[in-house]
This record gives structure tokens, sequence and C-alpha cells, in this order.
């Protein structure tokens, strides 16, 4: 498999550092909103990663945080909390602000189909573990303490900007709102490990330290939460490509400081969804949730195969047309899903190695998501049966996670039940056979007898009624009809 690692801006064949095992982390939400559709997108693409490293075989351990403290509103070391600024808005504490917007982040999850991770964990249960990555960090020489803070020294390491050569002037202070000078950094890159000295007096979470009581710094959680559930050697690291400078760039600068060697061999970055006014981003106002499309009706599958129709390493416009495009194509596709009949037996081996063949070509080739939507569109044209074609579907949407069987599977019984109603209202009379073999000599005896009873001929409805049970038929009268059993 080919992915794309944004350390050597190159398509690479994926490799781990221990056979048939990968160690993913995903950098989680900071939980004091709801997640706007762009935030979503790229948990669902790195969801599609997961499933596929699933689906090839590997034995995935995927660890994910969530960020309850610590996090300014600025991607600098400056500004307010972000959890502080929630519950300042929605007059809660920081903790029942947590709680509800992670309780919310993961019913989003549920909705769009995205696996929960197998290790979640909250920055506020690791302080121990913060901890002892600064005490080591200051020991080894790569941060030092001033004005009350502990700070990353970047000066000391060969190389900072791992990702991009960044431009100077996105950190020139002042430029941004909100962002104010530093004084005690020694470095312009330098950010901070542990706060103590917090602008904000009431700071709701603080903990003891051997620098004082505070809280830890935002980016330090990350390197901390993966190694203590990775180990020393992490195989992929995801998130939105906004998170490679400065989150991700810290990450790698401060764990392999730590660590004395290289720390993870891929990055993986989402790139942004933009609306028509640009990135989409909750500073702003209002913003899009998933909650903004389902309430106007949008189906969140079709929301995820608008964004598996576009590649993970492009951004993607939000437009309304373009979701609903995605509507129309999702059900068109369920509905045809919903034709196939189902039937006991074996698969057809030769025509599913073909299809997955294809399906496997386009994932391999840096999780080109929208030709493997366009493989499913294959396995239903391919000649070969129904039952073999449910099957492959099956097993790639266990990847694509479009939900497409079980929507096919209630698409069928919503067109049961509708033609059920019809025949009742069109007055049709069905006879059905229940647990024997169709016999259209008996089932003309009932229609005939229907026929008397319609006319008030009963004499005649119960002579048959009785010819029929001389033969061992049984008559069992139901709404629109008829059911019948030999006994
Ligand atoms: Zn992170």
């Amino acid at each position: 498999m080919l992915l794309y690692n944004s350390l050597t801006h190159n398509k690479e064949e994926f490799f781990t550092n221990e056979p048939g095992k990968v160690k993913l982390y995903t950098c989680g939400p900071t939980v004091y909103h709801y997640a706007h559709i762009g935030n979503l997108r790229t948990y669902m693409m790195e969801d599609v990663l997961d499933k596929y490293l699933r689906y090839l075989g590997y034995d995935v351990l995927r660890v994910m945080n969530i960020t309850d403290v610590g996090h300014l509103s600025s991607d600098a070391d400056t500004g307010e909390d972000k959890m502080l600024k929630g519950a300042r808005r929605e007059h809660k504490t920081v903790m029942e602000i947590a709680k509800f917007y992670t309780d919310a982040f993961f019913d989003d999850c549920r909705r769009l189909n995205i696996r929960i991770p197998d290790v979640i964990e909250p920055a506020t249960g690791c302080i121990p573990e913060f901890i002892h990555m600064i005490e080591v960090l200051l020991e080894k020489g790569y941060a030092y303490q001033a004005g009350g803070n502990v700070y990353f020294d970047t000066s000391k390491l060969k190389e900072y900007y791992v990702f991009n050569k960044h431009e100077e002037e996105d950190l020139m202070v002042g430029v941004r709102e909100g962002v104010e000078e530093d004084v005690n950094k020694r470095n312009k890159n330098d950010f901070v490990l542990w706060f103590t000295k917090s602008k904000f007096e009431d700071q709701a979470l603080k903990w003891d330290s051997p620098w004082g009581v505070g809280y830890p710094g935002w980016h330090i959680e990350c390197s901390c939460i993966s190694m203590k559930h990775c180990g020393e050697y992490l195989d992929i690291h995801c998130g939105g490509i906004d998170n490679a400078f400065p989150h991700h760039t810290n990450e790698i600068a401060q764990s392999e400081a730590y660590l004395g060697h290289k720390w993870c061999n891929f990055w993986f970055h989402v790139l942004h969804l933009n609306d028509a006014s640009g990135k989409m981003s909750k500073s702003k106002g209002a913003f899009l949730t998933l909650s903004v499309l389902t309430d106007k009706g949008y189906d969140p599958m079709a929301y995820r195969l608008f964004c598996l129709q576009s590649h993970y390493r492009r951004n993607l416009v939000f437009t309304w047309e373009g979701l609903d495009n995605a509507a129309v194509t999702y059900n068109k596709l369920v509905a045809r899903i919903a034709a196939l009949k189902e039937s006991d037996g074996a698969v057809d081996e030769e025509a599913a190695a073909a299809l997955r063949a294809k399906f496997r070509e386009a994932l391999d080739n840096d999780l080109n998501t929208s030709l493997a939507v366009t493989a499913l569109y294959d396995v239903l044209k391919y000649k070969t049966d129904d039952r073999t074609k449910l099957a492959v579907l099956g097993e790639f949407d266990a990847v694509l996670g479009l939900n497409l069987l079980d929507a096919a599977a209630k698409k069928r019984e919503e067109q049961k039940q509708a033609a059920a109603q019809a025949a009742k209202q069109a007055g049709a009379y069905t006879v059905v056979a229940e647990g024997c073999e169709p016999d259209t000599a008996v089932e003309e005896q009932i229609r005939a007898r229907y026929d008397a009873k319609k006319a008030k001929n009963f004499a005649e409805a119960d002579r048959i009624r009785d010819e029929l049970k001389a033969q061992g038929i049984e008559i069992i009268d139901v709404p629109g009809g008829a059911k019948y059993r030999k006994n």
C-alpha cells in the first residue's frame, strides 16, 4: 500500500515497526463545542484508513486523546483556554462542558459510522505522565523555566520545521487577534509545556507540579498519551492539516527530544473542508454541524459519501448542491443493492477475486476513496450472481462504512410493506402457502371461497372450506388474503 507521508512529501510503501501490527494515533477533539463538519471529514477519512488497514489483515491499535484542558484559543501559547471559554459561554463548569461535548462528538461518530478508537484518553487523566516527560526534557536540557512556566527550547533541535518551511509571518506577534507577545520565550517558536502563570485567575483545572500549581500545554498531551499506549515507536499519526503546524511540529520536537530517536514513521494529514467563505472554522460564529445537516433531512451517510467521493489530500468545498447530489447518488446505490436477490450458497470466488483486486488497487494508491466508491458500481455491473455481489459489497462497505447493506435491507422491507399496503388498498386478495409447497389447485379453491363469501354465498364458502379440510388443508384468514397449510 502506498501512503502519502507529510514528513517526506512523498507517497511511500507502507511499513510497520512490528510485522502485522499498526499503532495508529489520532488527535482527538477539543471538547468545548460541537465538531464542525470539516473536523468530522478528517475523522471519517482517518476511519477509512483504520478500516482499510484492518481489511488488509493488520492488527490495528488506534488511540485517540480528548483535549479537555490546556488548549488555548490561539495555536500559539496565548489566548484564552478553549474549555474555559466554552464553560463561560454556556454557564457550566469546565467538566460539564467536557462531558457534554465528548458525548456529542461520539454521537456524531456513531451517526457517521466512524469506528470508536480502541483507546480514548482524556488529557486530564494523564497529568503524572505529562509531568514526567517535562522533567526528562528539563534534565536533558531541552526545556527551561521562565516567568513561572516551563518552555520547550526549540533552538536545541537540529531541525524544527519538519513538515514545511513555515512562513514566518504566521508567527508574527500582533498580526492575529488575541496573540500577545510572550516575553519569557527565548526563541519565537518555543512553546509552553507547563503553565503556572495563567493570565486567567479562574482557570478551573489546576494540578500540583514540581514547578508550582498549574496545567499542561496542549502539545504535550498527544506525545504522552501516544507513548502511554503505543510505546516509543508509532506507525501512523493522523490529524487535520491545520494541526501540522505548530501542534504536530511541537509533538515531534518534544517526543524525539525525550526519546532520543525517531518517533513516528508516517504522518497522515487530511486537508481542509471549505465553504463559500473559505476555511470552515468555529471562531466565525455560526458553523455547520452534523445536526444542521440531519435537521434539514440529510442522511449522515450522504455526507459520508460526499466526503468519500473526494481525495483526502485535496481541499473539499462544501455546497448544498454537492450534498444534494451525494444524497441522490446514495439513494440510487441503495436501491440497486436492494434489488439484488439474497440466497444461500457458495460465492463465485473468481468474480470476487477480480472485484477485490480493483477495490484494492484504488485504496492501495494513497487511499483513493473516490475510485473505491466506483468499485461498488463495478460489483453491481459484473456478470455474476447476486449472492456474490452482496457478499463483495459487504466486504467493501466494511471499509467504506456507508451502511449500504443495512440501508438496502431497510429499503427492501419498506418496499414490501408498501406493496402490501397497495395491494390491500386495491382490494387484492393474496394467498400464501405456509410451511408447505405452493399448490395452484388449492389456491384456486381458496380464491373461489373468497369470491363466494363476497357474494354472500356462505353455504358455498363453507362447503369449499370443509372440502379442503377433508384434504388436510387449513385456511387461516389474514388481512388482505389468506394463508394455508397442509396438516
Ligand atoms: Zn494532537
